[in-house]
């Protein structure tokens, strides 16, 4: 039975029960700035009392245009022309309408076929799931995946959480470069592998891929995006501009659901009409409310400078991880990059996923939220993955709780 939440303050939250939890992995990772930020919430009032929906074909928005400057400025190259949805999830669903779109007025619908990687998590529609390489998330709806088909997977090498170069090179010439479509990939692994990071390497090889061969470079930035990773945007990290863009969880750092695509503007000029009007969208999708959510939360970030902030944090936040790590022989690793991290356990491949939920449910008891991740034994860990804005006696409370949640775990030696 789960606690029934109350209320919250900055990265605390609050049962009904009194019971107070300290917020160590954001939420799903998407509460970015904690709880009760009221430069966002006054601002959603104001929004709520003047209007909260309008339809996007018959209205635009101030908040909603104000946020896509803001997006455009910030995203680098060419990235732009945005289009809203809800969630992550139907975010790539929308990228993946666009890859589809694109090719075929082109006359290209021999470019079908999507190349995603073996662990990835990309969301939970049909489309998007069906793209993933998330094993347990998929478990019993293979029928529902109707584009399998048309999705190749890279795999790592035995023994690896991601795949090098080399595999994608292999990967991209087994699918062969006419039938190619797109390849999405997640910067820093979120759900999948917990928080490994591609090598830069990789992201810089997809792009001149890319290039030659005319398939689309999708950053799956939903966890990413927006200063989690310590820079605006994971693909920062590598340098690389890729076709399109998926932002979604940190967008509105948790108080509305807003997610959004940038396409290069390279990319959106093949089509001759808007995008919105050729893809079309939700119903729901950045409306007034939402986008008085995101603009609020993009101007916090950028006035106050967090991606640096969450940069800084993070190496703060590993060097403490690093001295739990020590301490615990269940943990194999530290990883990630930024303020998305994760520990990395020694699982039991008979019993997995076993130890990382073990540690949420023992770090819950402790006052402590933690996210659980991974595919298999080799990759099952708990993201450690807190506001951007936790200060460093929180990120240290953090690490005292984790301690102990980890010494309830493991038995004390005989
Ligand atoms: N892509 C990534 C990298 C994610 O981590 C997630 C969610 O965890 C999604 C897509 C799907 O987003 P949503 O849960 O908002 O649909």
């Amino acid at each position: 039975m789960l606690p029934t939440v109350s209320h919250g303050d900055g990265l605390h939250v609050y049962d009904t029960d009194g019971r107070e939890y300290l917020d160590g992995c954001s939420g799903a990772i998407n509460t970015n700035l904690g709880h009760g930020l009221t430069e966002i919430t006054s601002r959603m009032h104001q929004q709520l009392d003047a209007i909260s929906f309008a339809y996007r074909t018959q209205f635009t928005s101030e908040p909603l245009e104000r946020l896509s400057g803001l997006l455009t400025d910030l995203a680098p190259g060419s990235l732009g022309n945005p289009l809203y949805c809800n969630s992550g999830s139907e975010a790539i669903e929308m990228a993946l309408r666009l890859t589809t779109v694109f090719h075929a007025q082109a006359y290209r619908p021999f470019k079908c076929t999507v190349l995603t990687e073996e662990p990835s998590y990309h969301g939970m529609t049909a489309g998007a799931l069906g793209a993933s390489g998330h094993p347990l998330r998929k478990h019993n709806l293979t029928p529902l995946l109707a584009n399998q088909a048309t999705v190749a997977k890279v795999r790592p090498r035995h023994g690896e959480m991601r795949a090098d170069v080399e595999q994608w090179e292999r990967a991209i010439d087994e699918v062969r470069a006419q039938n190619l479509a797109a390849v999405i990939v997640e910067p820093v692994g979120g759900a999948s592998s917990g928080a490994v990071p591609c090598d830069p390497a990789v992201l810089r090889r997809l792009r001149e891929l890319a290039d030659r061969d005319g398939f689309l470079l999708i950053a799956d930035e939903v966890m990413t995006g927006l200063g989690r990773t310590g820079a605006w945007f994971g693909c920062d990290h590598a340098g690389v501009v890729p076709d399109v863009m998926v932002l979604g969880k940190g967008m509105t750092a948790g108080y509305a659901p807003l997610s959004a695509v940038l396409v290069r503007d390279e990319i959106a000029a093949a089509f001759d009409k808007p995008l919105g009007s050729v893809l079309f969208g939700h119903t729901m999708a950045g409306a007034p409310l939402a986008a008085a959510a995101g603009l609020a939360t993009v101007e916090y970030l950028k006035e106050h400078d967090i991606p640096a902030r969450a940069e800084r944090s993070g190496r703060y936040l590993r060097a403490l991880l690093d001295g739990v790590a020590a301490r615990h022989a269940v943990v194999r690793d530290v990883r990630g990059r930024g303020l998305q991290l994760a520990l990395g356990l020694h699982a039991d491949p008979d019993r997995s996923p076993g130890v990382a939920h073990d540690l949420v449910r023992a770090a819950r008891d402790n006052g402590l939220l933690l996210y659980p991740s991974g595919v298999n034994a080799l990759t099952e860990s708990v993201m450690v993955a807190p506001p951007l804005n936790s200060t460093e006696a929180e990120l240290e409370e953090l690490t005292v709780r984790l301690d102990r949640s980890l010494a309830a775990l493991t038995p004390a030696p005989a």
